[in-house]
């Protein structure tokens, strides 16, 4: 919900920007063209799809997981920094949205990277599950309808490697959670998710205030 890091004032987030973004020509096309989607403001920032390429490599991931794919920023950075056989498995139910995603993954050669599973996630996951597939994943990326975080989160859970890392967008919502006056149910549903995060001891844990708030969890 944020097309670039809460918190900061634009003189520092551009400051920000200026020293340390290197974003791939191919990334910038996505993004200005999804800058005037209606919904844009459902696309990652730029520094946060770089972040992810360098979690990416420091996993040294080759299997990676996505939740909620739109019009594919997040993916492409992933399979950018993936090696040459990494593999992403995308879930969305949007066939509108991802086509301008796949678009921009043939642009970028990566189209035989991702594999994108259009169906409710939650089907998608459970079918992973299903196909042994459990603990073979080593990144997985939430971001797609708050309602059924929960189930998402316990589904990626199982299907990454111990060691493997789940990454969770929009935990600070726009800064929402933290406003109790604010109790509609996604801004709720956040927050259960935020709360059962803090304690969950299957997890190693970091939120880290960038983009929308992007709750790290490394599994033990
Ligand atoms: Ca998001």
């Amino acid at each position: 919900m944020s097309k670039q890091t809460i918190g900061l004032d634009s003189q520092v987030y551009d400051y920000l920007l200026s020293v340390s973004l290197r974003e791939p020509e191919i990334l910038q096309k996505l993004r200005y063209e999804t800058a005037n989607h209606p919904r844009a403001n459902m696309q990652i920032s730029p520094e946060q799809g770089q972040f992810m390429r360098l979690l990416v490599q420091l996993l040294g991931a080759k299997k990676t997981l996505e939740v909620g794919v739109f019009t594919g920023y997040s993916s492409l950075s992933v399979a950018l920094a993936l090696p040459a056989d990494g593999k992403i498995v995308a879930c969305d139910v949007s066939e509108e949205y991802t086509a301008i995603a796949r678009r921009y993954w043939q642009q970028a050669g990566v189209a035989d990277k991702i594999d994108l599973k259009l169906a409710p996630a939650l089907e998608s996951l459970d079918q992973l599950l299903a196909t042994g597939q459990a603990g073979t994943f080593d990144f997985a990326f939430i971001d797609a309808d708050k309602e059924n975080y929960d189930g998402y989160y316990e589904r990626c859970l199982q299907l990454v490697r111990p060691g493997g890392l789940i990454a969770i967008d929009n935990v600070l919502w726009s800064g929402r959670v933290a406003n109790p006056q604010i109790q509609d149910q996604s801004t709720q549903i956040i927050r259960a998710i935020n709360q059962k995060l803090r304690d969950d001891e299957r997890v190693t844990l970091s939120l880290v205030p960038i983009g929308d708030g992007l709750t790290l969890a490394l599994k033990r």
